[in-house]
């Protein structure tokens, strides 16, 4: 017998399974025959490129035989400006993904502990059990974070806590006293992670800014990423912004050049591009909007979403397959959503919110759906 190579790998990596993305457009259009398909999947920016990012991009073309600058000096001069902090407090990484993942790695062993809400990210346990560490669950409250309950699950072997606000795949957000009143229960050996992968959507006035509370909070390490409201998940490019020993245990384990030459000129620009940031938040509002009203008017219960997607339950009745009836449904009329039985949400799609005629295809198939399985069961 070959040697079994899986039973070679430490604990928590044979205990592992591969992160699941949305599928493809290319890859549903070849399998299906399909032309004019709809992802609304994957949470990008359904305006595309910033135009000034685009330029900033092509116009390194000519340099893509030189490594980048692996300190990224430019670019955390412009963020730590714009968000009045230090250089030496930010790090960039290969999408905020990969600072998450280096977080797990600098601060949890197989003797640690990294804790996380059910319903939370799916990039956590991975990172956490990448490390061999123990995981800790917190049973959510109303499909958002119970804060007291997590401050109360932290033990002596918890390194690491994450926190999305707001959350994905729930659209659920955090007010900032409850924020603060969760920090100030948690022991400053712990390292909190707040992941602001959606901070550019939210207008609500209670949300919190992460990086207003690092003052008060040296253990808080706030992640934002250029993937999403930005527009560039295409070229993988996110930072984070911590107490500067934090930023240097980070940039000991990083790979060296771990973004690349076009992500670091392309993110600069698409940063001072307040002009497509503007237009992308009003998308995403009159996107929301559309949305939520569609659902209502087809009977779906959806949890209210303060991101750039909002999770609906499906009427799957005693359907074992949840939701995934109706995901396969969609993709048969060439809309892309994305199931989530991954986050222990079998029943709902989470649904991104594209432009407006976007939308209004995939309420439309929706319906079409809802009438061919809607009575509560498989087809
Ligand atoms: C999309 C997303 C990220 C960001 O991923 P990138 O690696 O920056 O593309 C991080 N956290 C959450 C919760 C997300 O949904």
């Amino acid at each position: 017998m070959q040697c079994d190579f899986i039973d070679l790998a430490n604990d928590g990596v044979q205990g592992l399974s591969p992160y699941q993305p949305g599928k493809p457009i290319e890859e549903l259009e070849r399998e299906l025959g399909l032309k004019d398909v709809v992802k609304l999947a994957s949470n990008e920016n359904p305006l595309g490129v910033s135009p000034l990012a685009l330029k900033a991009y092509q116009q390194v073309g000519n340099k893509l035989h030189l490594y980048p600058d692996a300190s990224g000096y430019e670019l955390k001069r412009c963020l730590a400006e714009s968000l009045e902090v230090e250089p030496e407090q930010i790090t960039l990484g290969n999408g905020s993904n990969d600072i998450l993942d280096l977080l797990a790695r600098v601060f949890l062993d197989a003797d640690s502990a990294g804790l996380y809400s059910q319903h939370g990210f799916v990039v956590y346990p991975i990172a956490i059990q990448a490390q061999g560490a123990q995981a800790i669950v917190v049973p959510a409250r109303d499909w958002g974070h119970d804060l007291e309950a997590m401050a109360a699950a932290i033990t002596d072997k918890t390194r690491l806590v994450f926190i999305a606000n707001p959350n994905n795949p729930t659209g659920t957000w955090l007010k900032k006293a409850e924020l603060e009143a969760f920090l100030k229960k948690v022991p400053e050996t712990v390292v909190v992670v707040l992941d602001e992968a959606y901070f550019e959507y939210v207008g609500e006035g209670e949300y919190p800014d992460g990086v207003t509370l690092l003052q008060d909070f040296a253990n808080l390490v706030v992640t934002r990423t250029f993937s999403k409201a930005y527009g560039l998940a295409g070229l993988r490019i996110g930072y984070s912004i911590s107490h500067p020993q934090i930023a240097d245990l980070l940039n000991r384990i990083r790979a060296p050049f771990n973004v690349n030459l076009p992500a670091l000129a392309a993110a600069q620009a698409a940063y001072n591009d307040v002009d497509f940031l503007r237009r992308s938040l009003k998308t995403n509002q009159a996107g929301l909007k559309q949305l939520a009203a569609g659902f209502a008017e087809l009977g779906l219960d959806f949890i209210p979403s303060v991101g750039n997607f909002i999770a609906v339950e499906m009427p799957v009745g005693n359907d074992p397959a949840g939701a995934m009836s109706y995901y396969n449904a969609l993709l048969k009329k060439g809309v892309i959503t994305r199931p989530v039985g991954v986050y222990q949400m079998p029943n709902h799609l989470r649904i991104s919110v594209g432009l407006e005629q976007e939308n209004q295809r995939c309420l439309q198939a929706l319906k079409e759906v809802l009438a061919e399985l809607g009575s509560g069961g498989s087809a």
